[in-house]
């Protein structure tokens, strides 16, 4: 749900009931760069960076006010302080906000409103606009000054369809995308991913599991967005080898809720379902045991109880390798992994309950 941030003290169409609480944030930034150099927006690489720390203090602040109840943030005022020390120039970006509840909040604007706006929000809204027509057709490659202005005017809103995009390069077989588009589009998304919010970036990722599984598996590892909460969700569906695909993924920090959900990941991979079965041998022949494994394919070897089948598939595909519960070697490893992730989780975090 996204609150309404505005600089004005109230908002059009709707009546402030309560005032809850006069939100902060304010962020330190490292440059080498005087603070007027990066407002005078000169250098497009800081003025990306000054977009990006304002976008993280905005999503902080409305972080803040949808956890204290509000419906929107009112009176917004953000100010760059400039400090010096020990040779280097650092400055400071506040941001203050008062957190109010409205009479009708689903009345309420949908968009940030500003008492004046500054020209780059204008130019940035128009390019989003240009730039989402263009994306609509799936023949339109974007071109370098596409993606120039993707950075420079942070558009971070069209992630969703630029992701789209990029599933459909990794699922065409035989491409219409002309080779320079492609190249674009694989050196820049990767990048332009990482700088999206964290939450946001899974929000666009995890939509959509099914076009191409394992391009956006690559895509969770490459950018750290693996996501306890959303795997979860996915394991309704029986789709076993992709959630193991995303064990090995990593995200920015960890912290207890994250370990909850882990665990259940856990659970679920402690309880998979035999896909295959043991059959008697016939005797020492076949294994010391005298088992056969018959795997999900109809595979028939002799295995030691767990072992996994080692008939080869055809058209060069390599060992089957499937074991009873229908996965490979390399993914028993995967989770093998993946439960000493949570023993050492559970060693770093402090508990949640009370001892
Ligand atoms: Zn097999």
């Amino acid at each position: 749900m996204n609150l309404i941030v505005t600089t004005t003290d109230s908002i059009e169409g709707a009546k402030i009931t309560q005032y809850i609480d006069v939100l902060r944030c304010s962020m330190v930034v490292g440059t080498d760069l005087a603070l007027t150099d990066l407002l005078s927006g000169a250098n497009n690489k800081y003025r990306y960076q000054l977009n990006k720390i304002y976008d993280k203090g905005m999503r902080d602040l409305r972080q803040k006010g949808t956890s204290v109840g509000a419906d929107a943030i009112v009176g917004l005022h953000t100010d760059f302080e400039e400090i010096f020390g020990k040779g280097k120039t650092k400055f400071v970006v506040s941001m203050v906000g008062t957190a109010v509840k409205l009479d009708c909040p689903r009345k309420a604007v949908p968009v940030d409103k500003y008492d004046s706006v500054p020209f780059t929000e204008v130019r940035r809204r128009q390019l989003f606009i240009t730039l989402n027509n263009k994306l609509a057709d799936d023949k339109y490659a974007l071109n370098e000054d596409d993606w120039n202005d993707i950075i420079n005017y942070s558009l971070f809103d069209l992630a969703p369809q630029i992701y789209r995009r990029y599933l459909l390069l990794a699922k065409e077989t035989i491409s219409s995308t002309p080779l320079a588009g492609k190249k674009l589009l694989l050196e820049n998304f990767i990048p332009f991913m990482n700088s999206l919010d964290f939450e946001d970036a899974a929000e666009v990722v995890y939509s959509d599991f099914v076009t191409e599984p394992y391009a956006t598996s690559e895509i969770v590892k490459a950018c750290n967005l693996f996501h306890p909460g959303k795997i979860v969700d996915m394991l309704k569906h029986d789709n076993k080898h992709i959630v193991i695909s995303l064990l090995g993924a990593d995200k920015p920090t960890y912290d207890n809720t994250d370990l909850q959900q882990m665990r259940k990941i856990e659970e679920f991979l402690d309880n998979l379902p035999d896909t295959g079965h043991y059959e008697e041998g016939r005797g020492s022949l076949f294994s010391k045991t005298g088992t056969l494994l018959v795997c999900e394919r109809g595979h028939t070897s002799a295995v030691e109880l767990g072992g996994h089948c080692t008939e080869t598939l055809e058209r060069g595909l390599g060992i089957c390798n499937l074991n009873v519960k229908g996965i490979t070697e390399a993914e028993v490893n995967e989770i093998k992994l993946f439960k000493q992730k949570i023993a050492v989780l559970v060693s770093l975090l402090k508990s949640d309950k009370p001892e």
